[in-house]
């Protein structure tokens, strides 16, 4: 009789602890991408009207972190297929996110600090090889997005070349809530160190790539670890095997000595692909105004987040000003949408509700054209410009 209630009473925990730990990816991915709270946006029919005709774009979504099925919809997060379509987003880039130090923070993290994407792959239960390989992470989350367009093929396409840019714009003729995704990293810890590498993350679709994220890695410094520092020898020589192989280069979270030896050596335009701009919002997430006008004298283009760190509040408004100080910065050619939809920040309105910076750039007078440009035709030209051809 004893030893029957022990039993049931263990089999009772065993059930207890498997749907907490069944739970847990939910209740992480819930808490760590909130939206703030707010009333629906007042939009103007003449935004509305506006941003039914716009291609949108943006540049940065981590959306592929998270066990959700970005084929469904969810009350939760910040992006998913359904709410793309409801923003009328056409162009999103799906960054991967492979090491994040614990402690996290925007002015200094050690190299060596424990890192937490470690513990959120085992978690959210994910094959076991990408739980000590950073380049499995990378792979892992590429894999989701591609298996999205062969289980969603009338809602999602992959872009990997100006071909397909072309294939997708025709589809959008017949079918305007197409939604055409791209794949990026986030930081280049996500070659595990070896150059052959970058072939590979190309041959899996990869054609975007950042250099660093939050600590120094082993090609240069990032603009919140611990030594500022540029560019090393292994960092050139990824960027040259990068450009060889026309991959867009991102050099958001690199320290400003990156993005200057960077500029130094790129014979292609540059991104940045979340960030704000210090002249509007003096934060430690930003390099400074001198740079961004070096980026875009040389074709660059600057995605403009959606949080606090990156415009010093999370509202369209802001939004919509750092976007207008970005303009008078660098011009309208340069400035694009960044959003970091899904990277742990909280945003003051998901992509299903994208029109409010629309409505918001013009209450604040921007002309028509201009919003064109930056809400996403200025990314739809740079990736004609700058994708492999085929
Ligand atoms: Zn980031």
């Amino acid at each position: 009789m004893t030893k029957k209630i022990l039993l049931n009473s263990l089999l009772f925990i065993v059930i207890l602890v498997a749907s907490a730990l069944m739970l847990l990816p939910k209740m992480l991915d819930k808490s760590m991408n909130p939206v703030s709270e707010h009333a629906p946006f007042v939009v103007s029919k003449e935004a509305q009207a506006l941003h039914n005709t716009l291609i949108v774009g943006d540049w940065h979504a981590d959306s592929a972190l998270w066990n959700r099925d970005l084929k469904k919809t969810y009350d939760y997060g910040h992006a998913d297929i359904p709410r793309l379509q409801a923003g009328n987003v056409a162009l999103q880039m799906f960054t991967t996110v492979t090491k994040s130090p614990s402690g996290q923070n925007y002015d200094s993290n050690e190299t060596g600090a424990n890192d937490n994407i470690t513990a959120l792959a085992i978690v959210q239960r994910w094959p076991i090889k990408t739980w000590s390989s950073l380049f499995e992470r990378a792979m892992y989350q590429a894999n989701k997005i591609k298996d999205l367009e062969k289980r969603d093929p009338e809602n999602f396409m992959l872009i990997e070349s100006q071909y397909d840019l072309g294939i997708f714009l025709l589809k959008r003729v017949n079918n305007p809530k197409m939604v055409g995704g791209l794949i990026g990293t986030e930081g280049s810890h996500a070659l595990d160190g070896n150059l052959d590498n970058v072939e590979r993350l190309y041959e899996n679709s990869f054609r975007m790539m950042s250099l660093q994220h939050f600590f120094d890695n082993k090609l240069g410094g990032s603009l919140h670890g611990t030594s500022g520092a540029g560019l090393t020898e292994f960092g050139r020589q990824a960027i040259d095997e990068m450009q060889r192989l026309d991959i867009i280069i991102d050099v958001s979270h690199s320290s400003e000595n990156v993005v200057k030896d960077v500029l130094s050596i790129s014979n292609q335009p540059l991104v940045i692909s979340h960030t704000g701009f210090n002249g509007y919002c003096k934060s430690p997430r930003n390099i400074s105004d001198s740079l961004m006008i070096e980026i875009a004298e040389k074709g660059g283009l600057i995605g403009v987040g959606f949080w606090d760190a990156a415009v010093c509040d999370n509202t369209p408004r802001s939004v919509a000003e750092a976007i207008i100080y970005g303009i008078g910065l660098i011009g309208a050619e340069h400035v694009a949408l960044g959003s970091d939809f899904d990277g742990t920040i909280t945003p003051g309105f998901d992509t299903s509700e994208l029109v409010a910076i629309t409505h918001e750039l013009l209450e604040l007078g921007l002309g028509k054209e201009e919003i064109r440009k930056v809400m996403g035709e200025n990314m739809l030209s740079f990736l004609q410009d700058n994708l492999p051809k085929t």
